[in-house]
């Protein structure tokens, strides 16, 4: 992992940005408040939120739920999305009211529709079933998904055995475990590093999914270097610079935190992890909700620091309901703690950018999400 990960933007970013002609300008987002001092001023203990930065939206993430968007502005509903266009209640109940139509395979979606494939990536195989039942498709899928997918292809060829590290059944890993099905080994842990077993002679490299524990994947690739020395490192890290940023700013304020609360859905899994991260270091305990509704007042016990943040799929709003609940319940000063500060932008995909232009429409990917995320909560 590269040392500079989460201090500010680091090495995959850049790489991404080379590898990628869509990566459009930056958008300038206003300072915020230090980072650098977390503890209050005065002894008297004050009722207060830290409210980590960066949180909320990644650049995949803006840039697939506006396909979707823009998809609809242009053909109107009903638009398909293979599985979860990103992993949030809320973006996906959204979208539905607006005539986005969610299914779990593209057998789903009738002969010669429209078809969104989401952040998460899909298998050769699933473009190759699009195409056999005439599907029209947006391929939403993360740039720095497909990164790992490249590099999956490109590994393979040469004949590496790649260690996936990462869940299994995850959407992300299923795509990018397509791509060379016969040559990939997946690790969903530490523990599963112990017991893997890879033919005998194999050259090895290991891989990983964009959203993990960056502490817990080091851990697994420790252990898995024990048992295969010879194991290479991939060129560039593949956990993305949002889910790393995001686990940064937790380490930074979980030492001073009573009570963690992360907004993200169950199946987000850097969401999951950011839990987990709290945990591990330093707040007495930390939640995961998908929305304010979902608050146990019971929490607020003993409380006098609140840490608050979110997943790479959460919109803004929800944050920001969280912080009107709580400040209802006295935690009304908010210290925004920033360790690093993001500018990424993705264009859309090409395919949806030439439609919109035949049409005389925007193709621009600020959206009102990356604007709305720019400013403190009032
Ligand atoms: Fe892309 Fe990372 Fe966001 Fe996933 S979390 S969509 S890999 S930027």
């Amino acid at each position: 992992m590269h040392p500079a990960a989460g201090a500010g933007r680091p090495d995959p970013v850049r790489a991404a940005r080379r590898a990628y002609d869509d990566v459009v300008t930056p958008t300038s987002r206003p300072p915020a408040t230090s980072g650098s001092d977390v503890t209050p001023a005065s002894g008297t203990p004050t009722r207060r939120v830290l409210l980590a930065s960066p949180r909320g939206y990644c650049a995949g993430v803006d840039r697939a739920v506006l396909a979707v968007e823009k998809a609809l502005d242009l053909h109107g509903a009903p638009i398909y999305v293979r599985k979860q266009i990103v992993h949030n209640k809320h973006v996906v109940a959204t979208l539905q009211a607006r005539g986005a139509v969610f299914v779990d395979e593209t057998d789903d979606v009738p002969e010669g529709a429209l078809v969104v494939f989401s952040a998460h990536g899909v298998a050769p195989v699933v473009h190759e079933e699009a195409a056999r039942r005439n599907l029209r498709t947006i391929d939403a899928t993360c740039p720095l998904v497909t990164k790992v997918h490249k590099e999956a292809v490109r590994f393979a060829s040469e004949d590496y055995r790649i260690l996936l590290v990462g869940h299994k059944g995850h959407e992300e890993v299923v795509g990018t475990a397509g791509e060379a099905p016969e040559r990939i080994t997946v690790v969903e842990n530490p523990e599963a590093a112990d017991t893997i077993e890879v033919p005998d002679g194999e050259r090895l490299i290991w891989l990983s999914q964009t959203t993990l524990s960056v502490d817990e994947t080091m851990e697994t690739v420790r252990r898995l270097r024990v048992r295969f020395p010879h194991l290479q490192d991939p060129p560039s890290d593949d956990i993305c610079y949002a889910t790393q940023n995001r686990q940064v700013a937790v380490k930074k304020i979980a030492p001073q935190c009573d009570l963690m609360i992360v907004v993200g859905s169950s199946n987000s899994s850097n969401s999951v992890r950011l839990v987990e991260v709290a945990l591990e270091h330093g707040a007495t305990a930390s939640h995961r909700i998908d929305s304010v509704d979902e608050i146990d007042p019971a929490w607020l016990d003993g409380v006098t620091t609140i840490g608050l943040t979110s997943g790479a799929s959460v919109p803004e709003i929800l944050v920001r309901e969280v912080l009107a609940w709580v400040a209802e319940h006295g935690y009304g000063q908010v210290d925004e703690v920033v360790t690093a500060e993001e500018d990424l932008l993705f264009a859309l995909p090409q395919e949806l950018r030439r439609e919109l232009k035949a049409a005389g429409m925007s193709a621009a990917t600020e959206s009102a999400e990356a604007e709305s995320a720019a400013s403190l909560p009032s």
